[in-house]
């Protein structure tokens, strides 16, 4: 028998959470990977809507799910972390109960090592409840833990989550390295070991359905945005090769009829003509019936008439722009990405090409260290006049970030020693008088988004 290991997507602990195209890719990827050498792989992922287990006439209603794969998650009110006593928001664990969890775990009798990833640094909470569970249950496998909040916070992962190794340096293009690692703990090699450094697909089909699917055609952005840790994760801008991106895409809508595909790239347009142009191009072509989204903004700049249309053409549905301001003085500090005019004609080619307004949404940073309010509501208004609708991002520090030291010097929290203050939805870097004012920023910017 090859040896069985578990694959464990946690819960998110939050004030607020919202599947807005959310899976855990890089997990995914591991998965097949780990299948493909030939391993027994068992994912359980809390975060499944679907789980049979939760469907119960016992248990609460479904969560409302919307269009194009979208919806709510599961979700359990929770006591609130200390630190979080003075908050008036109710806390809560997104994702399948606890009891279910065990259950999962239970199942597998014999796991030879439990993987485990993570994503926002404030979301550990889950993280470290998985991995207690999981090495209350199975008591002496060992437990790798990985992802982003390992990789921003290691020192803080390594205090306290209790996992046996603080996986920081596995490279989706070198998966073969996780094997090394697996094999120091005395997990056998599997049969396939020929196969050590090609990857396969992400495996969605591991999941107990699929609503939609996430893509990456490319790793890394070649922007240096300060308030972005894409530089930090991904130090280089490595795209994938289109044909083989074509293929995953044609792979998920034909054999298993998915219609929505969400692009998780962090510069998906930069260089489009020779990348991301040629797979839609071929979508049109073949006359390939998908609705695409971008919950990571697309750069302004990229959107030439000729991009317009041809996003258009393919099937983009949820147009996702990175203003961030319309302050390009801001700009000059922050991201150099866009100049006066940019985002004006970006939008117009959007319109040409058939977009109406509410299909062009348009993310804005609010609660950055030093920020005005004044600033986010005129950008808020700048983007209503201009034709497109506002979604306003709340700021999250984030460290080895170069924005992070000025967020510790305006923050009155300890950003430094505990991640649940880079939590965004207590503006960890703005203060009372401005918190005062979210309120009425998110009622202007709800305004517009209803207006026609
Ligand atoms: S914010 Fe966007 S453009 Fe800027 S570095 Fe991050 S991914 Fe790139």
């Amino acid at each position: 028998m090859s040896p069985e290991l578990i694959l464990i997507n946690p819960w998110i602990y939050d004030f607020a959470a919202y599947d807005l195209w959310s899976k855990p890719l890089g997990l995914l990827y591991i998965a097949g990977y780990l299948k493909r050498c030939g391993y027994q792989v068992h994912l359980i992922d809390c975060l499944d809507v679907y789980h049979p287990g939760m469907k119960s006439p016992s248990q609460k209603p479904f969560p409302t799910r919307r269009v194009y794969g979208t919806g709510k998650f599961w979700r359990e009110r929770t006591v609130k972390p200390l630190p979080f006593q003075a908050i008036p928001r109710t806390y809560s664990r997104y994702g399948i109960s606890r009891q279910l969890f065990i259950n999962e775990l239970q199942k597998i009798q014999n796991p030879a090592a439990i993987l485990l990833t993570s994503l926002m640094t404030y979301w550990y909470p889950g993280l470290k409840e998985a991995i207690s569970l999981a090495k209350k249950i199975h008591p002496g496998v060992p437990v790798l833990a990985g992802g982003i909040y390992t990789r921003l916070c290691t020192e803080h992962a390594q205090r306290c989550l209790g996992a046996d190794r603080i996986v920081t340096d596995l490279d989706l293009n070198n998966l073969g390295s996780l094997l090394d690692i697996l094999k120091e703990y005395g997990v056998p090699l599997s049969k396939n070991e020929d196969v050590k450094n090609d990857l396969p697909y992400p495996a969605f089909d591991m999941l107990s359905h699929i609503d939609y699917i996430c893509i990456a055609t490319s790793i890394g952005c070649p922007y240096h945005c300060q308030y972005c840790a894409s530089r930090y994760l991904n130090p280089s801008f490595i795209k994938r090769d289109p044909v083989h991106v074509l293929d995953e895409i044609l792979y998920w809508h034909k054999d298993f009829g998915i219609q929505d595909i969400a692009f998780y790239d962090d510069a998906l347009l930069v260089d489009s003509r020779n990348h991301v142009g040629l797979i839609l191009e071929e979508l049109i072509r073949g006359k390939v019936n998908i609705r695409f989204h971008t919950p990571n903004a697309l750069h302004v700049k990229e959107i030439s008439p000729e991009m317009a249309t041809l996003l258009k053409r393919s099937g983009f549905r949820s147009i996702r722009l990175g203003l961030e301001t319309s302050n390009i003085k801001e700009h000059d500090d922050l991201d150099h990405k866009l100049s006066e005019g940019d985002f004006e004609r970006a939008v117009k080619n959007l319109q040409k090409a058939g977009f109406i307004k509410k299909d062009i949404g348009t993310y804005i940073l609010m609660g950055l260290p030093g920020q005005s309010v004044e600033s986010v509501a005129e950008t808020i208004s700048f983007v209503g006049r201009v034709g497109a609708v506002p979604y306003l991002a709340e700021y999250s520090p984030i460290p080895h970030t170069p924005l992070w030291d000025k967020a510790c010097a305006y923050s009155p929290y300890d950003l430094e020693s505990e991640p649940l203050f880079h939590n965004n939805t207590i503006f960890p870097c703005w203060d009372e008088e401005k918190k005062e004012k979210v309120p009425g920023l998110k009622k202007l910017a709800m305004e517009i988004r209803q207006s026609d």
